[in-house]
C-alpha cells in the first residue's frame, strides 16, 4: 500500500490523480489533501477519501470544511498547514500540484522529510532547480515528472545510460495560438486564450501553453530533471499531441512515448513507477491517425520560448524572475487588466532590469521571486 499526500487536490492534476487512486485502491492510500479556497471539491473528496490530515489556504475555508465534514480528519490552513501535509509521517509519497512557486516550499519541506516526490508543479523547479536537486540528492529521494513530457523522456530513459543520450526532444502542441499571427495575437481575448486544442488544465497553465512559455518552463524543468545542457533540449511542435516527447541517443535511434492525452498516464505512471499497473484509457488506433506532424517552434511569435532558453542558460536568480513575472502578468491577463502580448512585454521589461545573482542561495532566489512579481505588478505601459 503506497501513502500519498496530494497538494492540490480539487485541481486539473489533483482530480485525475484522485481518479488513478480510485481505480488501484488496492495499492494507493490518501493520507492528506490540500488545496486553495474550493471548500466544496474538498468535501466531496474528504467524504470519499478519509484523509487523516486537509489543509485549505485560509482559515475561513478550513472552518467551512470542518463544518461540513464527519469523521477524524483534522483540518489545518495556510502555509503551515500545506507543510504538514507535505511531511505528514504516514505519507510516504508527495504528489506536488499546486499551481505556481508557492509549491516550492511545501515541495522541499516534502523532499526533506524523505517523500518521494511526483511532480507537476513544473515551477517549483524553474525557481530552485539548483536547491531543489541539491537537496533531493542528500535527502536520497526520487522526484518523479508528472508532466507529461517529461513522464515520455522518464519512460525513453528507462534501462539506459544518461551519457549515451545525444539530446531530449519535447514536443509542443504550440497551444490555443499555433497557427495566429502576430496581428491577431495582439487581439487575442481571454476566452480564446483558454481554448486549448488537446488538453484540459488550470487556466494558469493553458495560458501558458498560449504563449509557449509553458514549453519554456518545461526546458528548465527538463534541464533540472535530467540534468542535461540546454543546447542538448530541443522543442519540436507537434499538433496532434500523441507523440509525447523523445530521447535521441548517440546511435542515431529516437525513442518516443505515444499515447492519447490523459494525464492520468504520467501521473499513474509516477505512482506506480518501476511498476506498470492498468489502467483504463482509450487505446490509441494509429491507423486510424494516418498521419502525425511536425514542425519547428517559432521563435519570433513566441518570444517567451526564447526567453526562457535564455534564462534558463543565464541560470542564477534569472529563471526565477522569468517565473515570477509570468505569473503576475499571466494573472493580469486573466483578470482582464492587460492584453495578451502584455504578458511577454511585462516579462522581458522585468528581466531587463534583474541583476543576475549567479550562485543564490534560497533566500536569494525568494527574495528575487518577491522583487519580481512586485515589478511585474508595477509595469503599467501596456495595459489596455
Ligand atoms: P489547477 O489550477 O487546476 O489546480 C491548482 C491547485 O492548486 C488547486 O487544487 C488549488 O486549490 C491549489 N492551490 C492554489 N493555491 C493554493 C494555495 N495557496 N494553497 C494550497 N493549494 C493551492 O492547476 P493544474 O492544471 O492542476 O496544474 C497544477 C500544476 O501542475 C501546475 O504547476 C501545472 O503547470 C502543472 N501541470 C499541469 C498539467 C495539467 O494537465 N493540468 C500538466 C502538466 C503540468
Ligand atoms: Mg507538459
Amino acid at each position: 500500500m503506497k501513502r500519498i499526500s496530494l497538494l492540490g487536490s480539487t485541481g486539473s492534476i489533483g482530480q485525475n490523480t484522485l481518479e488513478v487512486v480510485r481505480q488501484h485502491r488496492e495499492r494507493f492510500e490518501i493520507v492528506g489533501l490540500a488545496a486553495g479556497s474550493n471548500v466544496d471539491e474538498m468535501i466531496r473528496q474528504v467524504e470519499e477519501f478519509q484523509p487523516k490530515i486537509v489543509s485549505m489556504a485560509t482559515k475561513e475555508a478550513a472552518d467551512q470544511v470542518r463544518q461540513s465534514v464527519s469523521g477524524s480528519t483534522r483540518i489545518t490552513y495556510g502555509n503551515e498547514g500545506l507543510e504538514e501535509v507535505a511531511t505528514h509521517v504516514d505519507a510516504v509519497f508527495v504528489v506536488s500540484a499546486i499551481v505556481g512557486s508557492r509549491g516550492l516550499p511545501a515541495t522541499l519541506a516534502a523532499i526533506r522529510a524523505g517523500k518521494t516526490i511526483g511532480l507537476a508543479n513544473k515551477e517549483t523547479l524553474v525557481m530552485g532547480g539548483s536547491i531543489v536537486m541539491k537537496e533531493a540528492e542528500r535527502a536520497g529521494v526520487d522526484i518523479l515528472p508528472i508532466d507529461s513530457e517529461h513522464s515520455a523522456i522518464f519512460q525513453c530513459l528507462q534501462g539506459e545510460r544518461l551519457d549515451s543520450v545525444k539530446r531530449l526532444i519535447l514536443t509542443a502542441s504550440g497551444g490555443a495560438f499555433r497557427d495566429w499571427t502576430r496581428e491577431q495575437l495582439a487581439k487575442a481575448t481571454r476566452e480564446e486564450a483558454l481554448n486549448h486544442p488537446n488538453w484540459s488544465m488550470g487556466e494558469k497553465i493553458t495560458i501558458d501553453s498560449a504563449t509557449m512559455m509553458n514549453k519554456g518552463l518545461e526546458v528548465i524543468e527538463a534541464h533540472w530533471l535530467f540534468g542535461l545542457p540546454y543546447d542538448q533540449i530541443d522543442v519540436v511542435i507537434h499538433p496532434e499531441s500523441i507523440v509525447h516527447s523523445l530521447v535521441e541517443y548517440h546511435d542515431g535511434a529516437l525513442l518516443a512515448e505515444l499515447g492519447t492525452p490523459d494525464m492520468k498516464v504520467p501521473i499513474q505512471y509516477a505512482l506506480s513507477w518501476p511498476e506498470r499497473l492498468p489502467l483504463s484509457t482509450p487505446s490509441l488506433d494509429l491507423a486510424m491517425l494516418g498521419s502525425l506532424h511536425f514542425r519547428p517552434p517559432d521563435f519570433e511569435r513566441f518570444p517567451c520560448l526564447k526567453m526562457a532558453y535564455e534564462a534558463g542558460r543565464t541560470g542564477g536568480t534569472t529563471p526565477t524572475v522569468l517565473n515570477a513575472a509570468n505569473e503576475e502578468a499571466v494573472a493580469r491577463f486573466l483578470a482582464g487588466g492587460v492584453s495578451f502580448l502584455a504578458i511577454e512585454e511585462i516579462i522581458a521589461e522585468v528581466l531587463s532590469r534583474h541583476t543576475n545573482h549567479p550562485d543564490p542561495s534560497l533566500e536569494d532566489l525568494y527574495e528575487a521571486d518577491r522583487w519580481a512579481r512586485e515589478m511585474a505588478k508595477q509595469c503599467r505601459i501596456y495595459a489596455v
